[in-house]
């Protein structure tokens, strides 16, 4: 794609070189950026050169064995670290394999998959998002860099709707921070889409915590099928009742050319009530979400 009012693309190698000129944006993997018409962008300031290490052991205050992942970390560099998580094994319930899921989860090519990062992937919001699906599971909280200083908020929070953010132009999102606890949690993952290897139209994550502050909590989180990331939260495990009452009360159905609102809002329960069976013992479960 010609960025055809692009006039230079400088590397940040220090936090000053963060503040951006009329017309600049961040530049990511660049995956997104050179891929569509971008109108009016003028500059592109490229994070790479800061020299984040991709992911590394969250630091104090905030630092309690969980983990930061660099925004600038790329989608291969997440996938190859993760194999080295504390639990990682060959468990599919384990935190690895949920970033193996939802990396996988991604509409690309190989290429795409060694370019896109995660901090690009979370800024652009979109409902397939398949960083999101992952951070919005994990628990994780961005921390956003500004002219004027940081602020940190949970993924969850900051996309509030259909490729729209809580991140101002001017903010970068430095990393996002997992806690220790979301390493050591059981997860289940579905996804359904349209066709075999397609744009995911609905994702569900199932989380039961097993260490940390609330041990036995559970969260299921939706999204692809709905405009912004849905944490269900409960104390414990929920009743396939009590699951599917929380399912029934979202209100933000997406609705777009890889599935109808109501086509999503009908397969999203199944999908929940499979990660639900799955996360309370009953694994080998399949549906139809469970070979997309
Ligand atoms: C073939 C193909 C398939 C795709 N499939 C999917 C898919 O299935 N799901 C999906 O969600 N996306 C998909 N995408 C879109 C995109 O590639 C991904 O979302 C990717 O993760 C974006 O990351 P990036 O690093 O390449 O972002 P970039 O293209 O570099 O940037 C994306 C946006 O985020 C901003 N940005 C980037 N990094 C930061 C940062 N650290 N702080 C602040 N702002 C930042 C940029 O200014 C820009 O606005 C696809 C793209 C292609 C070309």
């Amino acid at each position: 794609m010609d960025l055809v009012e692009l006039t230079g693309v400088r590397v940040a190698r220090t936090r000053d070189d963060l503040r951006l000129a009329p017309g600049e944006a961040f530049l990511g993997g660049g995956s997104w950026l050179y891929s569509t018409p971008q109108p009016g962008l003028r500059g592109l300031v490229d994070l790479t050169g800061l020299g984040w290490a991709p992911t590394e052991p969250l630091a104090a205050p905030e630092g309690d064995g969980g983990l930061r992942i660099a925004g600038t970390c790329t989608v291969a560099q997440l996938v190859a670290a993760a194999a080295g998580w504390p639990g990682a094994d060959p468990r599919r319930t384990s935190a690895a394999a949920l970033v193996r899921d939802c990396a996988e989860a991604f509409l690309m090519s190989f290429k795409v998959w060694e370019v896109a990062t995660v901090g690009g992937n979370v800024c652009l919001g979109l409902p397939a998002g398949a960083m999101i699906s992952l951070t919005s599971a994990l628990g994780a909280t961005a921390e956003l860099w500004g002219p004027d200083g940081e602020r940190r908020v949970a993924v969850t929070d900051l996309v509030v709707d259909a490729e729209r953010t809580d991140r101002r132009t001017d903010e970068v999102v430095r990393a996002l921070d997992v806690p220790a606890a979301a390493l050591t949690a059981r997860y289940a993952f579905r996804k359904v889409a349209l066709s075999p290897i397609g744009r995911s139209s609905a994702v569900v994550v199932g989380r039961l915590d097993v260490d940390g502050p609330t041990p036995g909590a559970c969260t299921v989180v939706v999204t692809a099928a709905t405009r912004r990331p849905v944490p269900l939260r409960f104390p414990a495990l929920p009743t396939p009742v009590e699951l599917a009452a929380a399912v029934a009360a979202i209100d933000c159905w997406y609705d777009d050319p890889h599935g109808p609102a109501d086509w999503r809002a009908g397969v999203t329960p199944v999908l929940a009530a499979e990660v639900l069976a799955e996360l309370a013992g009953g694994a080998g479960v399949s549906g139809p979400g469970a070979a997309a």
